[in-house]
């Protein structure tokens, strides 16, 4: 018998679907919310449904967008000619942070066989092709992480990119191994991204 009410323990297993939140964590976070105010608690139910609804992917690069383009894709001050692939949406705000100022195409996943994803049908690339057709973009920056899916991701991009005429390039210097974008540092992004090598 559940000890809790059934929309309480829906709540509590609809939190314990947040990537790092166990059982426990998820009660906690229940009752705070049914504790604190109730307004609070219904305008953070309200953003996260407005955000479901109304965002969407970039039909350019794949970031979150309201828009057809994100505003990034719309920015007519940045540089057409450089193209950073990062893994996900959220990958981009380091990025930009660390004052990179050309554009981006995220891959919504990395090559990955123990996670299954051994297909190009499955990541964006088609859509990192399309961009690529009509000459404008003159390097791409493989911008994965420092991990096995990311290095791999990285080089069948390489191999994959040669037919076409850009540079390909790895981001250099100061990168930790097997790490996360997300924890880089801004400044040693930047630094990485001055450094960055020929693949
Ligand atoms: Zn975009």
């Amino acid at each position: 018998m559940d000890i809790f009410p059934p929309s309480l323990e829906q709540m509590i297993d609809a939190l314990t679907r947040l990537p790092g939140v166990g059982r426990k964590t998820a009660q906690r976070y229940a009752f705070h919310l049914l504790r604190g105010s109730h307004e609070d608690s219904l305008g953070l139910a309200e953003a996260v449904r407005e955000a479901v609804e109304r965002i969407r992917r970039c039909e350019r690069c794949g970031n979150y967008s309201e828009t057809a383009l994100c505003a990034i894709c719309r920015d007519t001050r940045r540089d057409e000619t450089v193209i950073c692939v990062v893994e996900e949406a959220v990958d981009i705000a380091p990025f930009d942070r660390s004052g990179f100022n050309g554009l981006y195409h995220v891959l919504g996943g990395l090559f990955s066989p123990l996670q299954g994803i051994v297909d190009a049908e499955q990541l964006r690339i088609r859509e990192l092709f399309d961009r690529l057709r009509d000459g404008v973009v003159r390097e791409v920056i493989a911008a994965t992480p420092t991990t096995p899916d990311g290095e791999a991701t990285a080089l069948w991009l390489a191999r994959a990119l040669r037919p076409y005429d850009v540079k390909m390039t790895r981001l250099g210097m100061g990168m930790p191994m097997g790490g996360s974008l997300e924890y880089v540092d801004e400044n040693t992004l930047q630094k990485a991204l001055e450094c960055r090598l020929s693949m």
